[in-house]
């Protein structure tokens, strides 16, 4: 097929030609002299975009997924309680993890399209006098509906009620894309990943820990072993890893934390929402859709989840997306399967390479009977981006 696929899922997301370039390396070795220059530069890099001083980045070989197990059995001992909230797929998928692992979950179930209730947790939070609840999990970016939650309201729940756990945010997909601050929000553990906002391949699992999480791994009796992180905090010091890391991934990440660093976070962070507002231009006053967010404050600037009409089937848009027009739009999961279909912007985008997600995916629509009008997310769109510019937060 002449031309590129135009990938507009929300992770894996584009990565810049200058990063491809970056991981054709041929390979070293990695106890060399000379490695710990490479080590150090990245976990230094990473600091800049967890916003922490204090904060220990650590890489896990894995997903994104690696790092809420890490999360959890390094900081919780067998049979622990969490709290967590449940309004979506990743959210509901790092529940499943905890029950599998067999901690107590006390759940805060929230209807899909919402997000994370700072009341609710204050709620659950004060009521636990005996302070059994040691983790606190928060989603930050539900791609699964396009939602994105007040982190800082959840620690503010937290110390409103003096609760001494320990607070995890999944932040897969929201960071270097929405605003995260590891130090300001005194988050214990940051989850993420190299294939969303970092703009690289999937095969990282990219985390913080604060002080506090490092000095629970201390006493915590929960099995683990491939994802301790004293193995790695001890390595990492020396500039080596307790095995062996991609040695490709390591130079496309020194390579995206250089690419991230030349635009600047605040930057990236203005131009996410700018671009996620023409998008939202284009699905609310364009084809006068709704997106599966509920209400403007649980807008995600990554990620938008399009509620297609009642009666037709949104997996045949994207199929026919892919098929007609080689976009590839996000998939609606579990609950709102055949609802939704996803609009990923985030990563390395721009006003034009979106248009062609929002043409392919109103041609799409048309083509099956979606009665949108012809060009109109495309002319919202641009009224949008014509008329305004990225907004850099004071
Ligand atoms: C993608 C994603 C995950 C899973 O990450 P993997 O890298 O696929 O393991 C978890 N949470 C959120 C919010 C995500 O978007």
């Amino acid at each position: 097929m002449a031309g590129h696929n135009f990938l507009f899922v929300p992770g894996p997301s584009n990565v810049p030609n200058r990063i491809q370039r970056a991981m054709m390396v041929p390979m070293e070795d990695h106890r060399s002299p000379k490695f710990p220059e490479l080590t150090l530069a990245v976990i230094s890099g990473l600091k800049k975009i967890f916003r922490t001083q204090k904060g220990t980045p650590i890489i896990f070989p894995s997903s994104g997924t690696g790092c809420w197990e890490a999360a959890l059995t390094n900081c919780l001992n067998p049979g622990d309680t969490v709290l967590a909230s449940r309004f979506g797929q990743f959210s509901h998928l790092w529940v499943d993890m905890c029950e599998r692992l067999g901690f107590k979950v006390q759940l805060i179930e929230v209807e899909w399209g919402e997000g994370a209730p700072p009341d609710l947790y204050q709620a659950a939070l004060g009521a636990d006098k005996e302070h059994k609840i040691k983790a606190v999990l928060v989603c930050q970016n539900e791609t699964a509906t396009g939602v994105a939650s007040d982190v800082n309201a959840i620690r503010r729940a937290m110390d409103a009620v003096k609760h001494p756990a320990l607070l995890f945010v999944d932040a897969v997909s929201g960071l270097g894309c929405i605003d995260f601050r590891m130090d300001d929000w005194n988050v214990d553990v940051c989850v993420s990943g190299s294939q969303k906002g970092l703009m690289l391949p999937a095969g990282m699992g990219i985390t913080c820990v604060s002080e506090k999480a490092l000095a629970a791994r201390q006493n915590a009796t929960q099995p683990r072993c491939y994802f301790d992180y004293l193995d790695m905090v001890k390595n990492n010091a020396q500039g080596y890893f307790p095995y062996t890391p991609s040695i490709p991934m390591l130079y496309g990440l020194k390579e995206a934390l250089a690419v991230i660093e030349e635009e600047g976070l605040d930057n990236i962070l203005a131009r996410h929402t700018y671009l996620a507002n023409g998008v939202r231009a284009a699905v609310q006053k364009g084809w006068g859709l709704q997106l599966c967010a509920k209400d403007a404050k649980w807008y995600s600037d990554a990620v938008s989840a399009i509620v297609v009409p009642e009666g037709f089937n949104a997996a045949q848009v994207i199929e026919r997306a892919y098929k007609r027009y080689n976009l590839s739009l996000g998939a609606g999961l579990s609950k709102v399967a055949g609802k939704v279909f996803r609009i990923g912007h985030l990563g390395d985008l721009n006003e034009l390479m979106l248009m062609g997600a929002i043409a392919g995916a109103e041609m799409a629509m048309l083509d099956m009977g979606i009665p949108v009008k012809a060009g109109s997310g495309v002319a919202a769109a641009s009224e949008y981006w014509r008329n305004n510019q990225p907004k850099v937060a004071a």
